[in-house]
This record gives C-alpha cells, sequence and structure tokens, in this order.
C-alpha cells in the first residue's frame, strides 16, 4: 500500500514522516529528493549548469538555493526548465524507493499532490491540515524565515478545502505534538487495519 503524505508548508509532513518511520514504516520525501538532485554530486548539477551558468554557484560551486528560488519566482519560464531537470530525477528516485521498499506500507511525502493532480498514483493521501495562523508562525520559526515570504509559499499552495477533496485521510495538526502523535497512531492502525483486511 502507497501513501501519499501532503500538506501545506509547516504543516507537519516531516514530523508525521519522522513518526511513521519510529513504526518501522518506510518514508521518502520528494523534497529531499529535489533538493538532492542539485547538490554537486547529483545527477542533475551538470544539466543545470549546462542551462543556467555559473551565475548561480557559490564560492564553493554550490548551487545558492535561495538566489535561485527567488529567480524562478520572478521568472517562470525558468521554473519550467527547473522542473525539466528536477522532475525526471525524483520521478527515478521515487520508482527506486517503491522497488526496494518492504516495509508494511510505504510513504512519500510530497507538498504538491493537489497541485499536480497527482493522488490516482497512490492507494491513499493523507492530508495534514494546520491553521494558517499557527502554519505561518512554525514555519517562520523554523526556516528562520520572515512571514511575508512564507505567505507567498502559502498563497501558492492548495487550499486546505481543495487538498481535503484529494484525502482519504485528514489529521488536524493545531495542537501538541503529542496529539498529533496520538492521531497519527491512529492513522498508522487504520492502515494496519486495512492491510489485514485486504
Ligand atoms: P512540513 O514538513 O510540513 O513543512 P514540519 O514537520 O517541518 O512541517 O513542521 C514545521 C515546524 O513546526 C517544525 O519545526 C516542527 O517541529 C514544528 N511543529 C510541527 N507540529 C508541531 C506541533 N504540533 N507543535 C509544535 N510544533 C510543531
Amino acid at each position: 500500500m502507497l501513501i501519499g503524505l501532503t500538506g501545506g508548508i509547516g504543516s507537519g509532513k516531516s514530523l508525521a514522516g519522522d513518526f511513521f518511520k519510529s513504526k518501522d514504516i518506510d518514508v521518502i520525501d520528494a523534497d529531499d529528493l529535489a533538493h538532492n538532485a542539485l547538490d554537486k554530486e547529483g545527477e542533475g548539477y551538470k544539466k543545470f549548469l549546462e542551462i543556467f551558468g555559473e551565475n548561480f554557484l557559490d564560492e564553493s560551486s554550490d548551487i545558492n538555493r535561495k538566489a535561485l528560488r527567488e529567480y524562478v519566482f520572478k521568472n517562470p519560464e525558468m521554473k519550467v526548465k527547473l522542473e525539466e531537470i528536477v522532475h525526471p530525477i525524483v520521478q527515478k528516485g521515487i520508482l527506486n524507493f517503491i522497488k526496494k521498499s518492504n516495509s508494511k506500507y510505504r510513504i512519500i511525502i510530497v507538498p504538491l499532490i493537489a497541485e499536480t493532480k497527482s493522488s490516482s498514483f497512490y492507494d491513499r493521501v493523507l492530508a495534514i491540515e494546520c491553521a494558517k495562523g499557527i502554519q505561518l508562525e512554525r514555519a517562520t520559526k523554523r526556516d528562520s524565515s520572515n512571514e511575508e515570504q512564507i505567505l507567498r509559499i502559502i498563497k501558492s499552495q492548495a487550499s486546505t478545502e481543495e487538498r481535503n477533496k484529494i484525502a482519504n485521510d485528514v489529521v488536524v495538526n493545531n495542537g501538541t505534538k503529542e496529539e498529533f502523535m496520538i492521531n497519527l497512531e491512529g492513522i498508522h492502525k487504520k492502515y494496519l487495519n486495512l492491510l489485514e483486511n485486504d
């Protein structure tokens, strides 16, 4: 059983991923795959230089992600070019993960399942929901970012309603971490039950 775990920035996806890992469930984060693709040793690094040149490299030849993010935000046609480099590498990584994984079920963390209309790829979609004010506060603190930048990202993502429409299960993460863990425990048990009755 393949679960797509989704939610807006700062909703608690990584924390949820850690919970499932602690239950011996294999978890992969599509954002990590995308990030690794552009590492110096990453599969997309050479292609990136061919298309974007060396303007985004810092003194250790690493890609300055912040500058790149700003640039593609202002130049949507370059965002498409960047996605053309990164997406196939992420897809390959996901297929590899599925092939290798042998846990009872498996989880792929993908922030943009609703946005990319890709819910049919998964057996079930689990959405993490978080009130906008709390989400903003948590993400701003985690990224040492400013609220304006986080708000911009929240606005570019699907709304809670859009996400919940494609979700089979929704966990609300407005309370304490302990409460979040208890609710995730319930989801884990539900998945195990579904597998048993399959
Ligand atoms: P995402 O992966 O969806 O962007 P994270 O799991 O990284 O979100 O959570 C964002 C930040 O909020 C992290 O610093 C995380 O530790 C914190 N956080 C998540 N859920 C809670 C909670 N229930 N109570 C307090 N802090 C939380």
